[in-house]
């Protein structure tokens, strides 16, 4: 497997290099929003310790994401009323994996609401009101 590259855009918002609209941190793992959201809502949770993906993450960095995960997805469904949550991640390349350190995507969901298109930047004061309200929801 490749090594992970500390050059990648997660590593720099982890190291405060780049800014992001922080939604939640606890000393293992981090959530901040999509610039490019699919979803309103749409978020990402990463473990604060590299790894490129879940193939060579440790359980326990697996562990602490994905508890981060469920806080944050129950926070977000509601937050926006929604009716469901997907969860998105991808490994490697081939795998559609375009930023190589470990992510998952929460995506707030309403029947018959079909997500948007990737790669489409986002409005930023929007979305900014977005991780306020995911934040607001937070036990
Ligand atoms: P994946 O690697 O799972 O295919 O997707 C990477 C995700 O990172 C995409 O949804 C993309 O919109 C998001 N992304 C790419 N660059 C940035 C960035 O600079 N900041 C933030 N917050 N998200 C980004």
């Amino acid at each position: 497997m490749t090594a992970y590259d500390d050059q990648n855009i997660f590593a720099k918002i982890l190291r405060g290099e780049i800014p992001s609209f922080k939604v939640y941190e606890d000393d293992d793992t981090l959530c901040f929003m999509d610039i490019m959201p699919r979803t309103d809502g749409h978020c990402l949770v990463i473990p604060k310790t590299p790894c490129r993906n879940v193939l060579d993450a440790t359980d326990a960095q697996l562990a602490s994401v994905m508890a981060t995960v469920k806080k944050v997805a129950n926070a977000a469904k509601a937050a926006f009323e929604a009716d469901g949550i997907t969860l998105q991640q991808f490994n490697e390349t081939a795998g559609g994996q375009e930023v190589f350190h470990l992510h998952f995507h929460i995506h707030p969901r309403h029947t018959g609401v079909a997500m948007r298109a990737p790669g489409q930047m986002g409005d930023m004061d929007a979305i900014k009101r977005h991780a306020e309200a995911i934040a607001a929801a937070l036990d």
